[in-house]
């Protein structure tokens, strides 16, 4: 069998794994007209397709200004001191019911890892699995990106630290909204103050486009060093997308992002 067409069969076998996973049973015949009326929107992880999804003008960047909550204002915004832990940042999320997210959320999903991390992973959001368990990466994208950690960097997955853009499940695992994602970012710069990584990973278009302030085309962006607050950033394919594609390419393109991006945390 070519390389290619392996590759086919294995993203088609995680995707049907994936389906199963998320309670699929079956699929209903769709009439041409309906197919074509599918397709016909932009997706809204560009990681999908080739294409970037550019905002329209009415859409609310995914960065829109934000109403700092109090530890973050606490942290400062470039102050190289730490001024806040992870426990503070914690302790001022509670039990949070600052957006819709927490209407539907069993466990708030704050963050993983090492408090002194060099390196620190971004995500979109939480799943299933992890909501139940009130843990980032858990279920199958949490087992990749472990797997690259673990046995790619061959770092434990314990010196790092894992977190999201939102700290609850968004519904049926939609993108989570301009208003939802603003609602959280305090958070996330509170634990980017607490922990101060030497280097940051994000997984896919949402958390990259968060960071960088604008509404980006993670297929373009990644593997390029961006900053934020003084933190080099290096975007990279959301392991989600890396098992729907399962591709050598993509694989490897991955790949390449996290060795340059522990390189940059060791320097
Ligand atoms: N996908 C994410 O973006 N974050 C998680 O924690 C799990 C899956």
């Amino acid at each position: 069998m070519s390389d290619e067409l392996a590759d086919c069969v294995a993203s088609a076998r995680a995707l049907v794994a994936e389906l199963v996973e998320e309670g699929v049973e079956g699929f209903e015949k769709w009439s041409d007209d309906r197919v074509a009326a599918m397709v016909a929107p932009p997706l809204t992880d560009d990681a999908a397709t080739p294409h970037s999804r550019q905002p329209a003008a009415a859409e609310a960047p995914l960065a829109s200004p934000q109403t700092v909550a109090p530890v973050a204002a606490a942290a400062g915004a470039t102050s190289p001191a730490r001024t806040v832990t992870l426990e503070q940042v914690r302790e001022e999320l509670g039990e949070c019911t600052r957006c819709r997210l927490c209407e539907g959320r069993d466990k708030i999903v704050f963050g993983d890892g090492n408090p002194d991390a060099a390196l620190m992973f971004i995500g979109e959001g939480p799943g299933q699995d992890e909501d139940r368990s009130g843990l980032p990466f858990v279920g199958r994208a949490g087992e990749l990106l472990t797997r690259m950690i673990e046995g790619g960097l061959k770092i434990p997955r314990s010196d790092v630290y894992i977190c999201n853009i939102v700290k609850c499940r968004p519904p049926k695992n939609r993108d989570p909204r301009p208003d939802e994602v603003s609602a959280c970012q305090p958070f996330l710069d509170g634990q980017i103050d607490a922990v101060q990584p030497k280097a940051i990973v994000t997984l896919g278009r949402p958390a990259t486009s968060l960071l960088l302030g604008r509404d980006v085309s993670i297929t373009r962006m990644r593997g390029t060093w961006q900053s934020y607050r003084g933190i080099p950033v290096m975007p990279t394919f959301h392991p989600a997308y890396v098992l729907r594609q399962y591709t050598t390419e993509n694989r490897r393109s991955v790949w390449e992002d996290l060795k340059a991006a522990l390189a940059r945390s060791q320097q």
